[in-house]
């Protein structure tokens, strides 16, 4: 069959939704100083990748994983101090969780909520499990606009809600007590998505008892194991138990636990870097503040926000420097001209700042 005849067996078949669909663009980076994608900078220490090197070694390949993953899993609900009678479901990252809560709820004209701009793939999720997705624009200083999502969810009455907490990509963290009234008003689930819990130190867990509507989740992508592709909501037994009948038996491979496990006994490491990867935040921040050029949006993520007159101009001008970060201009109207830079280390963050004066000073 040639390639035309199948592309137009593919226009036939394929669900219209996913045929206008853009895949989730990831940029070739290799060779660049990689500022794009909120990964923590910092390698596994020496010491502790020959005790992981010793695990992969002895690890049975032959064999399918646990698949309950019950060690990590215990590891897990250990380090993040879940409370009592609250249990974990493991993810291939947190991405694959969130398709999955979309599959669980989606009933006939479900619909899913979130803000706008947030998590580009809360809607793209929506949009290719056939949910239909509803997103409230922020406040202008990106907090929520909390009038606009309670009356949205008056009248939707979402089946599923996710907020970003802190959000991605603006980086603020969202007022608890706005996020407590959302959870209050929904009648269907509100996930708070903690991805970047590492680097704000507030979290929804407390509340899981007090909110039968309410899950959390997190993912281990942005304190150092982005590789390993593992995130897991925390809720009660009673949504968990049903929501693991979706889960695909070995959704997270021998590979991934023994290493996470390892990872995690040394849990102090991994939060010393995000230490670290604060105190540069603020750094960073104060440098980009003293940029007459650039408007510099507070964080409480691994990332910085930032305004400037051409964000093309300047993110093609970081590129040929070999700096690499985000271009969120054009991915919606709040973030015309934005741009967005994870922390790095203090060598990078060096790097990243000589190089944006640089091209300013270039195109001024
Ligand atoms: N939630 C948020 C808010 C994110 O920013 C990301 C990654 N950028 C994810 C979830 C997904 O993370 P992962 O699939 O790596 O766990």
């Amino acid at each position: 069959m040639s390639s035309n005849s199948a592309s137009v067996l593919a226009g036939a078949l394929l669900r219209q939704e996913v045929l206008d669909l853009h895949a989730y663009h990831v940029q070739d980076s290799s060779g660049y100083i990689k500022l794009d994608a909120m990964e923590n900078p910092y390698p596994v220490p020496p010491a502790l990748r020959a005790e992981i090197a010793e695990v992969v070694a002895a690890a049975a390949i032959n064999r399918y994983p646990d698949p309950g993953a019950v060690t990590l899993k215990e590891k897990i609900c250990d380090v993040t101090g879940l409370p009592k009678g609250m249990e974990v479901l493991l993810g291939n990252g947190s991405d694959e969780l969130i398709q999955l809560l979309a599959m669980a709820v989606n009933k006939p004209d479900a619909v899913l909520l979130s803000v706008e701009p947030s998590f580009v793939m809360y809607k793209m999720i929506a949009i290719f499990t056939g949910m239909r997705y509803v997103g409230v624009p922020l406040a202008s200083d990106f907090s929520l606009d909390l009038p606009a999502t309670l009356a949205a969810i008056k009248r939707e009455r979402p089946a599923l809600v996710f907020l970003s907490y802190p959000n991605n990509p603006t980086g603020n963290l969202f007022s608890a007590q706005d996020v407590m009234q959302i959870i209050e008003a929904s009648p269907g689930l509100v996930v708070v998505d903690e991805a970047y819990y590492a680097f704000a130190r507030d979290s929804f867990i407390p509340h899981l008892a007090r909110y039968p509507n309410l899950l959390v989740m997190r993912t281990f992508s942005k304190l150092g194991m982005a590789g390993l592709r593992l995130g897991f909501l925390a809720g009660s037994a009673a949504w968990l138990g049903q929501l693991e009948k979706l889960r695909l038996p070995y959704n997270v491979g021998v590979l991934p636990q023994l290493v996470a496990e390892k990872l995690l006994a040394h849990h102090d490491v991994l939060l010393q870097q995000a230490e670290q990867i604060k105190l540069d935040r603020a750094k960073l921040y104060q440098q980009l503040r003293e940029i007459a050029a650039v408007k510099v949006y507070p964080s409480e993520a691994n990332f910085l926000l930032f305004r400037v007159a051409n964000a093309t101009v300047v993110f093609n001008g970081l590129k040929q420097r070999g700096v690499l970060i985000k271009n969120l201009n054009g991915g919606h109207t709040m973030l015309t001209d934005c741009l967005r830079v994870t922390v790095g280390t203090p060598d990078e963050n060096e790097k990243f700042i000589a190089a944006l004066q640089e091209t300013i000073n270039q195109s001024a």
